[in-house]
């Protein structure tokens, strides 16, 4: 599997890494976001919708599950999952029809809809290191390869 691993020293590192992805994603794909709590996923969620035009902040959707935002060129789909009982609720607040939607879908605590939710293409795994974060990147599908190759660049 190919992964990806990069320092983020601080808040601006996990929004730039969230920009770049998005910047980066020109088809509908899927990014499960782990980590413990506060460990960026929301922020680099910010990153990545603001990169794409949404003006103003981002909360964890963690009481609706999902949050959509409807930007160019595609719409994005911020799921927390964090308060999910069951991931058969899952089923019926629709989720396949948001997966099967030309759409980019962020999830925060994935572990939460095993079974039900769609492979994704990657995987970012964010952890405390000191004062900071380290992202692990790793692409699952053949997309989220790609996807690596064209971050690689610029963040090197
Ligand atoms: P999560 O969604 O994983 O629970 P949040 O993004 O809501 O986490 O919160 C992360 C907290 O950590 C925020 O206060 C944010 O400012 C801070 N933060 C994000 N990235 C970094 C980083 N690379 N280094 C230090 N602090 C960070
Ligand atoms: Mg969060």
């Amino acid at each position: 599997m190919k992964e990806l691993v990069l320092p983020l020293p601080d808040e601006a590192a996990t929004v730039a890494l969230g920009a770049v992805l998005a910047k980066a994603c020109d088809r509908a794909s899927v990014i499960y976001l782990y980590g413990d709590l506060g460990a960026g996923k929301t922020t680099f969620s910010r990153g990545f919708l603001q990169a794409l035009g949404h003006p103003g902040n981002v909360k964890s959707p963690t009481y609706t599950l999902v949050e959509p935002y409807e930007l160019q060129p595609l719409a994005v789909y911020h799921f927390d999952l964090y308060r999910l009982a069951d991931p058969e609720e899952l089923e019926f607040m629709g989720i396949r029809d948001y997966f099967a939607q030309d759409a980019i879908c962020l999830v925060e605590w994935p572990q939460q809809g095993t079974g039900v939710l769609p492979e994704p293409d990657l995987e970012l795994h964010l952890s405390y290191q000191n004062q900071g974060r380290e992202a692990k990147i790793q692409a699952v599908s053949a997309y989220g390869s790609q996807l690596l190759d064209r971050i690689h660049g610029p963040q090197e």
